[in-house]
């Protein structure tokens, strides 16, 4: 009779392995499952909560609730459906804090200001701020006068080859002289819109010293200053609030708005964030980083973007 065959020491080892692709198996199904059920933001709604409404800020907590669901309602409404959906335990907690100073400091502080609450970090703020302040006036008015003579050439380009067209006719000669200039127009608009951006950041530094030294100024009884004369558009550089994921906690907080229309806008763009979406280019986006527009509804460029997060 033939000994039945036995490694010793491993007995039954083929059963273990079978059980051990069995659970490998087991494993990945779960896994898949639970990616597949994971809640994406347009086939589940994103939950959120009310959470600490400032009285400074004279708004009811009905009242904020009642903005909250009418920003929220805005990304529902290319998909005729909800995409957030308050309730008690909900995941995204939103506030209304009265902690704009906090918000210029910490601006300033990712600058690499130093940022102090003493008499010396006030003269320090100050002497920054009007050199500041008197870079932003050259560079705004130097941008006028360029912007000026941008367009002037546009216009004359323009009567040019309008009245080309009228003619009928263009010389080879003049073809190829007013290509060049349509060129070079290109390049004159480009730079501009470039010179715009960065006296734009400039000016949001501006406003974010401006409350921080007015803050110190306050505490010492010291003299304030003031950002108005540098534009209206000044004002509304303000990012107003933020959204923040962090440690499995999601917050959405507002610092900042002027009327209820803004407060809607700034929670739209914070809600967007929370769908996943970044800013954009378009100034009359909700997912502008600035404030520029009045607008309450998407602009192709947010709509463009929900679609890309939603097809994931
Ligand atoms: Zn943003």
């Amino acid at each position: 009779m033939k000994p039945a065959i036995n490694h010793p020491g491993i007995p039954g080892s083929s059963g273990r392995a079978s059980l051990r692709v069995y659970l490998l198996l087991i494993t990945l199904i779960v896994l898949v499952i639970i990616f597949f059920r994971m809640p994406r933001p347009c086939q589940e709604p994103l939950t959120y909560r009310i959470g600490t409404v400032d009285a400074r800020f004279g708004l009811s907590r009905q009242e904020f609730a009642d903005s909250v669901g009418k920003a929220a309602s805005i990304w529902g409404k290319p998909y005729a459906r909800a995409l957030f959906r308050e309730e008690p335990g909900g995941k995204i907690e939103i506030n209304l804090v009265y902690d704009y100073r906090q918000e210029a400091a910490d601006k300033l502080k990712k600058l690499h200001y130093a940022i102090g609450t003493t008499k010396g970090a006030y003269d320090d703020m100050k002497v920054r701020f009007e050199n500041l302040k008197a870079e932003y006036e050259r560079e705004n008015s130097a941008l006028a006068s360029d912007s000026n003579v941008y367009h002037k050439r546009l216009g004359a380009y323009n009567a040019e080859i309008e009245a080309g067209r009228q003619r009928g006719a263009v010389t080879e000669a003049d073809y190829r002289r007013l290509t060049a200039e349509k060129g070079e127009l290109n390049n004159m608009r480009e730079n501009l819109q470039a010179r715009q951006e960065e006296l734009k950041r400039i000016a949001d530094i501006l406003n974010s010293m401006t409350v921080v030294i007015n803050d110190i100024a306050t505490n010492y009884n010291l003299e304030v200053v003031k950002s108005q004369d540098t534009g209206k558009r000044l004002g509304s550089e303000f990012s107003g609030g933020d959204y923040v994921s962090k440690d499995g906690k999601q917050t959405i907080t507002i610092y900042q708005f002027d009327d209820e229309n803004r407060l809607v806008r700034v929670l739209a763009h914070e809600f967007g964030h929370a769908l996943g979406l970044k800013h954009n280019d378009n100034p009359t986006a909700i997912m502008y980083r600035l404030m520029q527009s009045d607008s309450l509804s998407l602009a192709p460029d947010d709509l463009a973007a929900l679609k890309g997060r939603c097809s994931d």
